[in-house]
């Protein structure tokens, strides 16, 4: 199988299985129990939390363990709504489902929520967003990099023009993690999701990075692990390998992007220079790792269909959202029409993608795309 799906998950690193047999053979342990049993999984996860903080440039007691992205995500947007009743809240039309499907749940139940318009790359409209955000606003919700087209947006700037009227910034920081440098102080927010799967890490598992003074409510109650804002027994081995998963994305970042980076651009140089028809959907500001393209005239799902067949995972966008037939709402907010947001594949690469790999991608998508429009080899 060749590979090509890496911001739906990414394979478990050997490294991070190591660690967490490790965990799981030797602390059973409750970490809240007071015995040395529950304080020895405690120290694991003391450890893990101050290497995931590591990766973001945060202090480790800034780090709240979550079952992974969408909760991160939910715990931002419903914490800081129910610690701040009636304010308003304003999230990009393009931020992942995990984001969006609490505000519409909110403003469902009489919230003001504003949806910020992007232009033709995915870009957020800054403009508009300093035009919404007043005192009267709670929250900001802009992703780092989104998940379809890999387009990075302005966080900063947000962060700022949010700052300025005491809303709380939050950033969805998932497909950005482990891709590209991350320090909350420099982008100045205060809420922060990430998620372990996603940086050759276990599933169901993640993080919200709170700061120190921010006002976020709990959304569950019954224990008071977590600030009290996540409460439950510790997923210990989970947060284990997450913590080995950030510390080997810290080391190898740099390395891994520059790589991946040059990869992908040969990737997307060989595919527009040999099928006709072809678009980069996301602009020039992306991911070293996301192509998402756009194939005149042909179903993207009808693509991803005859890649599968021969031997080559890609998607047709989000992993959750694959399952129903509507288009990306990322390139419908980009002004694509549903036709040619049907007609977009995503391809990702990652950490094991070798030059071969993109040899083969390359040669596989010309042979699928010429199938389906019926051009002889
Ligand atoms: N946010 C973004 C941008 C994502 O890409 C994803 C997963 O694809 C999530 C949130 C959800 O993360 P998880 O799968 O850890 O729940």
């Amino acid at each position: 199988m060749l590979y090509a799906d890496y911001n739906a998950t990414t394979p478990l690193d050997p490294e991070v299985r190591a660690a967490m047999n490790e965990a799981l053979d030797g602390s059973f342990g409750n970490p809240s129990s007071m015995h040395s049993a529950g304080q020895a999984a405690r120290r694991l996860v003391d450890r893990a939390r101050a290497q995931v903080a590591a990766l973001i440039g945060a202090a480790a007691d800034e780090i709240v363990f979550t079952s992974g992205g969408t909760e991160a995500d939910n715990l931002a947007v419903l914490g800081t709504a129910e610690a701040a009743a009636g304010k308003q809240i304003v999230a990009s039309a393009v931020e992942h489902k995990a984001v969006l499907d609490p505000c519409a749940y909110l403003q469902k139940q009489g919230r003001a929520v504003t949806f910020l318009p992007v232009d033709c790359d995915g870009r957020a409209d800054l403009a508009a967003l300093e035009a919404v955000v007043k005192p009267d606003v709670a929250l900001v919700s802009l992703m780092l990099a989104n998940n379809d087209t890999g387009t990075l947006q302005r966080v900063a700037e947000a962060a700022r023009i949010a700052n300025a009227c005491g809303a709380l910034m939050h950033t969805d920081a998932v497909q950005a993690a482990g891709k590209v440098p991350i320090d909350v102080k420099t982008l100045g927010v205060s809420l922060l999701s990430f998620s372990s799967h996603k940086i050759h890490g276990p599933k169901g598992v993640g993080a919200l990075f709170v700061r120190y003074g921010a006002r976020l409510a709990s959304v569950f109650h019954g224990g008071r692990q977590e600030r009290l804002l996540r409460p439950g027994t510790e997923n210990v081995p989970g947060i284990v390998g997450f913590g080995k998963a950030c510390d080997l994305a810290r080391t190898r970042l740099l390395a891994d992007a520059r790589r991946v980076a040059q990869l992908r651009d040969h990737f997307e140089q060989q595919i527009l220079a040999s099928i006709v028809g072809t678009r980069i959907n996301g602009g020039k500001d992306r991911l070293p790792n996301t192509s998402n393209l756009a194939f005149a005239g042909l179903e993207g799902e009808a693509i991803t269909i005859n890649l599968d067949m021969m031997g080559m995972a890609v998607s047709t966008g989000a992993a959750c959202s694959s399952a129903d037939k509507t288009p990306s709402h990322v390139l419908l907010a980009m002004g694509q029409s549903a036709v040619e947001a049907r007609s977009s594949v995503r391809f990702s690469f990652g950490r094991d993608t070798s030059d071969e790999d993109i040899t083969r991608a390359i040669a596989l998508v010309v042979q699928a795309v010429n199938l389906l429009r019926g051009v002889r080899p």
